[in-house]
């Protein structure tokens, strides 16, 4: 998968890639990253890739010309291509793991990140096919959520987790059915008087396998009760 970033601060990339899954991915061929620098696609030579809004008020607007045309030299890069073009954006529908495993299915992914006060409405018109949000918070620039975004979309394609049967029980996974992954523990068996679970203990993984389902339940209860009012409304649907 080849995943283009563009952006004004293309320092903000490498370090972050190079960690844990998705420098895995990289090293291992499953994934590429191209970080465009949005100023070499500026218009004049200072540049200059933003500017004060139409009609006035506070904040500056990334301009559509570099935007458009760093898109396109991407395209053109990738022959023949249908990749989503996503716009990191507070308008966007809410980034989720479906459309994490829907994303590790392209061949290639185009982030464009905004900044300031936002991107000028026609790079919309133009070349963005998706818009997508991290959440309901507003962040100064569309990096960290191209990065988070990117993260999650890795850590789904095939062969880059170690042991994938870890991933399938993570929360938000089928197996999960969409709900909370269990709690878990590890060495020592007791510490400041907390001792861990007996059945986790007990070598009988049966039992383990059905303490870790029921934990799983009891979580999603308490810390994300709208999850299993969603999951019951789509089962009545069914
Ligand atoms: N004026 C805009 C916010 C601009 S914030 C508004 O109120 O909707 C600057 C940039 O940060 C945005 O263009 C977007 O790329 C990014 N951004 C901010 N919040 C985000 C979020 N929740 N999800 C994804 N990107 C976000």
């Amino acid at each position: 998968m080849d995943v283009y970033f563009i952006t004004i601060f293309p320092d903000m990339f490498r370090e972050a890639l190079s960690a844990g899954m998705t420098g895995i991915a990289e090293r291992t061929g499953a994934a590429a990253y191209h970080v465009v620098n949005l100023r070499d696609f500026a218009e004049d030579r200072y540049g200059s890739v933003d500017d004060y809004p139409y009609g006035g008020g506070p904040g500056m607007i990334l301009m559509a010309p570099p935007l458009v045309r760093a898109v396109e030299s991407v395209r053109s890069a990738e022959e023949g291509d249908d990749a989503p073009v996503i716009l990191l954006s507070p308008c966007g529908a809410v980034f989720t793991q479906a459309k994490a495993h829907e994303f590790a299915s392209k061949r290639s992914l185009v982030f464009i990140c905004g900044r300031y006060k936002g991107v000028d409405e026609r790079v919309r018109d133009l070349v963005v096919t998706e818009s997508v949000s991290i959440g309901d918070y507003i962040l100064s620039g569309g990096e960290l959520a191209a990065l988070v975004v990117t993260d999650a979309v890795i850590r789904c394609l095939p062969n880059v987790i170690g042991d994938e049967r870890s991933r399938d029980t993570d929360s938000f996974s089928t197996e999960r059915e969409f709900c909370l992954d269990a709690a878990y523990y590890t060495r020592p068996p007791e510490f400041r008087g907390l001792p861990v679970p007996e059945t986790l203990v007990s070598g009988n993984h049966a039992r383990i396998a059905q303490w870790r389902e029921e934990s799983a339940r009891r979580r999603t209860e308490l810390y994300r009760p709208d999850l299993i009012a969603k999951a019951r409304l789509k089962g009545s649907n069914e």
